[in-house]
């Protein structure tokens, strides 16, 4: 019986994994900061070794490379792409690696410095990392750049089933000690929860995705981000197939919507809860009218946090909350 790490592995697609020498992706957008303005942010997507966790629902693999980052490429790849007019223009900088910035087989510890020191005008630097990396990496690389840090961890569902089936490789008391860490050495949190995760019944998994983001805020996170559950990684899609699972849809995120402000939790003053628009367009469901509407409602409470505002009731069109 092959372990579940292998299995996950043996349903990947095929694919092409990037070179870390290769130019990396980049995206231009503006953040909104919690005190009711938007900053402009630049994101690198950067490439490098691939995360030694196998989480069930994670297609990020795919952006890495299997062999160890080589020192000195992610500094290259910075150099690729930053320009005067991200140091002079842009405010904040997102360094995501689709794996852990403190590992330093994805990023090399001896490239920290030289990263910082690109990073040096940002007034905040936002990377991504597991829980079980948040050690003295983190804390040097907090004091070397001259902004603020903002580390994005996956929480992903705080359903005790769900998390365990995702093989995530923490606990909630792993993740409550990172955060707690992060905080006292004055680093700011950004949280990852997931749409309806595998594992959750659909009549309960909106409530879970609130118990969820509840659950972050009320640990002082800066930022939460829900993001829809998509397909792609292989073993997704072999759930699927068999039956045992099916993606969110635009009608659930019409659902979470009209639940938001059931519970006795509220996003905290200067803290930001975003959900994420970026796979919108392949999240199925809904018709022209309300797929619409629903994404421009999201797109103005990401911005001006007014999730309150929203009545699922008054799209004008047919499908079902
Ligand atoms: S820890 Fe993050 S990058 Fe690693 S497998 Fe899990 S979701 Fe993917
Ligand atoms: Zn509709």
């Amino acid at each position: 019986m092959k372990s579940l790490r292998l299995q996950m592995e043996s349903l990947r697609p095929a694919t092409d994994r990037p070179s870390p020498w290769s130019v990396p992706k980049i995206l231009r957008s503006v953040e909104p900061d919690g005190r009711g303005s938007e900053v402009d942010t630049t994101t690198v997507f950067l490439t490098g070794a691939e995360c030694p966790f196998r989480c069930t629902m994670c297609d990020l693999w795919q952006y890495t490379s299997w062999e160890e980052t080589p020192v000195g490429a992610i500094p290259f790849q910075l150099s690729q792409v930053l320009t005067t007019e991200d140091s002079v223009k842009r405010q904040w900088l997102k360094l995501y690696n689709a794996s852990n910035f403190f590992d330093s087989r994805s990023v090399p510890q001896g490239d920290l410095g030289a990263i910082a020191e690109t990073c040096s005008r940002f007034e905040r630097v936002i990377v991504e990392n597991h829980p079980r990396f948040c050690d003295g990496r983190m804390q040097s690389f907090a004091q070397a750049i001259r902004g603020q840090l903002e580390v994005a961890m996956g929480l992903e569902t705080i359903h005790p089933h769900a998390a365990a089936a995702m093989n995530k490789g923490m606990s909630l008391e792993d993740f409550d000690k990172a955060v707690e860490r992060c905080l006292g050495l004055g680093i700011d949190v950004r949280v990852f929860v997931l749409l309806h995760p595998p594992g959750i019944a659909i009549d309960e998994s909106i409530a879970w995705t609130w118990k969820t983001v509840a659950y972050a805020f009320e640990r002082h996170v800066r930022h939460v981000s829900i993001i829809p559950v998509r397909t792609g990684n292989g073993w997704i899609d072999r759930l699927i197939s068999a039956g045992e699972y099916q993606l969110p849809t635009v009608g659930m995120v019409r659902g979470l919507l009209a639940c938001y402000g059931d519970g006795d939790w509220r996003v905290p003053m200067s803290s930001v809860l975003e959900f994420d628009l970026w796979d919108w367009e392949n999240l199925s469901g809904g018709c022209a009218v309300c797929r619409r509407t629903l994404k421009e409602h999201l797109a103005r409470c990401n911005r001006n946090q007014e999730f309150l505002t929203f009545n699922a009731s008054k799209i004008d069109c047919e499908c079902l909350v």
